[in-house]
């Protein structure tokens, strides 16, 4: 019996050799199901509920616990990823940005993802990001190409540094007006795919989720844009907390058991607060480790990401295993 908890993150679930966007940085469906193999093999998987009265109520998770969370909202959480859990009788955990479900407008971190798919060679992107800094330097008041260039680009765990330059600028750096321009014209230039249906293919609609959370999933909040919510004033983040839980009241889901995936891994004491007073139970981070119940606070557990964890059944377990 244990306070720990694995909790694992997931995003892209596809069958990426035969998509049409192979180059997305996602995990393809074989490789999913033989991670179920593996941590059914070595792990025990909980429900989010079961996690939440454990922390709530003492009680003991099993050994090796192990939670799955799907962040997103993508299409290839209904397709792929809930026939596999549904007939292993796993929970699964979705974190919906409610825009992107409703809306059929496409979240601008999902445009990146996918311009940086389609155009393999990433300076032919850079190239045409500073055509448009240039086109728009005097209207924003912007600084040169290469002062952003020296200041974003830092590579980290995932992603090169050309790759965090173009992130970083297009979802933080520039004012969010300028973000949205410059990103929908990379987006016409090189997907060239009107964006309403773009997004019907993208994201999982809302009988979608409501059929998965009427079938045992947990839906929890994702925001309803997927703002950095650290950079939000805080009556602005209570706009995208109040309005994500009505989301997940219209899809049925249980507010006694409210529950957080904070987009970006980003929050700050505002957040915190504001979670508190609406009652959240658990809020999910992007620090990599190994969730302690009786260490960790429950609004700030951390994760770890599909690829720090093995693909295949027979695959020895590795240091995250506790
Ligand atoms: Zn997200």
């Amino acid at each position: 019996m244990s306070h720990k908890v694995t909790i694992v993150m997931y995003h892209y679930v596809r069958d990426l050799i035969h998509s049409k966007y192979p180059n997305i940085k996602g995990l393809d469906k074989n490789d999913f199901k033989g991670q179920i193999e593996f941590l059914a093999k070595n792990y025990n998987f909980i429900t989010m509920e079961e996690m939440i009265d454990s922390y709530y109520n003492k009680t003991l998770l099993p050994k090796n616990a192990v939670l799955l969370t799907f962040d997103d909202a993508y299409i290839d959480h209904f397709n792929v990823v809930y026939p596999v859990l549904n007939n292993m009788g796993i929970q699964g955990s979705f974190f919906a940005p409610v825009r992107a479900v409703m809306e059929n407008s496409m979240l601008d971190v999902n445009k990146i993802h996918f311009i940086l798919a389609a155009q393999e060679n990433i300076n032919e992107i850079i190239k045409k990001i500073y055509i448009l800094l240039d086109k728009y330097r005097v209207e924003y008041k912007l600084e040169s190409n290469l002062y952003y260039y020296t200041k974003l680009a830092k590579e980290n765990r995932y992603d090169i540094a050309e790759v965090i330059f173009i992130k970083r600028l297009l979802q933080v750096e520039l004012e969010e007006n300028l973000r949205k321009i410059i990103t929908d014209e990379l987006f016409k230039e090189i997907i060239g795919v009107d964006e309403s249906i773009f997004s019907r293919e993208l994201y999982m609609s809302l009988d979608q989720i409501k059929c998965m959370c009427k079938n045992g999933m947990h839906i929890g909040s994702h925001g309803y844009d997927h703002y950095w919510l650290g950079s939000l004033s805080r009556e602005n983040q209570k706009i995208e907390i109040e309005k994500s839980l009505e989301f997940i009241k219209a899809v049925g889901g249980d507010l006694n058991y409210a529950s957080i995936c904070y987009p970006y891994g980003n929050y700050n004491a505002d957040t915190l607060s504001l979670l508190q007073n609406y009652n959240f139970k658990v809020g999910m981070t992007t620090r990599v480790e190994v969730s302690d119940l009786s260490l960790d606070n429950p609004l700030e557990l951390p994760r770890l990401d599909t690829n720090d964890l093995p693909k295949a059944a027979n695959i020895e377990v590795n240091k995250w295993y506790t």
